[in-house]
């Protein structure tokens, strides 16, 4: 992240190097601004205030595990409708996956019924363990840094020239050096293999009303302390550019779109939400920005 000064001006990007960037909004200790050059969104607030970026919100992976055969049931639904696009991407029939970040396994454990092979790397030690509980296959390491060399070394994994897809939800949003993860990512895919990414729209209608809201704290998909990063298709973009991917195809969606959506959305009880993210499909203004690409050949 840049580092918070009190002239926006003198402030550089820290993913691209553009110098300079707009300052979007400041409100309370928060301070929001769009890189010229690569369109990154990122917030910085005073160092004391609220603390570096945390993983993910508690009652987040709590409702993971309560609620685990019903996700499972609800990811299942999802890829039997995404496993065309997959294929048609891979190329081939994706057989082995990784997942960075994948809270209580149950996108893999829907993965491992359509008999592919799958591995989660979690970075929250308690999520690690009660996913582990759920037999899943989840290994605890920082994904933040470099991925972990076992999860490269296996027998099946170098056979195949590295895994067939990765994918990892609502993840790239929490972490403070998504070019270093997005590098790591390359190196994991086999020539041609292929990413699913989806992060919080930064254009959506959410963030829109964020925006529009003086009286919250975050501004559009910056949400202290969770999300300090935001991305919109042409910044995520321009991201898996410079990491080195190709055929990168940025869509946006509904949290509770039936092929793309969120697992959990579209569990949720509630109907104010529904009626949200109903309204968001009609207007086009998504909340999940996804992108797909491929490594390569
Ligand atoms: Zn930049």
């Amino acid at each position: 992240m840049a580092t918070l000064d009190p002239d926006p001006a003198k402030l550089t990007c820290s993913f691209c190097g553009g110098t300079k960037p707009d300052l979007l909004c400041t409100r309370a200790a928060l301070q929001v601004f769009r890189c010229k050059r690569c369109g990154i969104v990122h917030g910085e607030t005073a160092k004391d205030d609220v603390g570096p970026a945390v993983p993910t919100d508690p009652s987040h992976f709590a409702f993971g595990v309560n609620n685990f055969p019903e996700l499972v049931a609800e990811n299942s639904n999802l890829l039997a409708k995404r496993m065309p696009m997959y294929r048609s991407m891979c190329k081939s029939d994706p057989k082995l996956w990784l997942e960075i970040g994948p809270g209580s396994g149950a996108y893999g454990e829907a993965i491992s019924r359509f008999g592919g092979s799958w591995v989660g790397v979690e970075i929250d030690p308690d999520m690690a363990r009660r996913a582990m509980e759920l037999r899943q296959n989840v290994m605890e390491a920082d994904f933040s840094g470099e991925l972990p060399s076992k999860l490269l070394e296996s027998n099946e994994v170098r056979a195949n020239g590295g895994y067939d897809v990765v994918y990892f939800s609502q993840v790239l949003e929490h972490v403070t050096n998504p070019e270093s993860l997005l590098k790591n990512v390359l190196a994991a895919l086999r020539p041609g293999g292929t990413v699913h990414i989806d992060v919080p729209n930064h254009d959506g209608l959410t963030g829109m009303l964020r925006k529009l809201n003086w009286k919250s704290f975050g501004f559009g998909e910056i949400v202290p302390p969770h999300h300090m990063i935001a991305y919109n298709k042409k910044s995520l973009r321009a991201l898996l550019q410079r990491t080195g991917f190709e055929n990168i195809q940025p869509s946006t969606c509904a949290y509770s779109d039936d092929t793309f959506g969120l697992a959990h959305a579209r569990l949720s009880q509630s109907s104010q939400l529904h009626r949200i993210w109903k309204l968001s499909r009609a207007l086009r203004l998504g909340g999940n920005l996804l992108v797909l690409a491929n490594k390569p050949n």
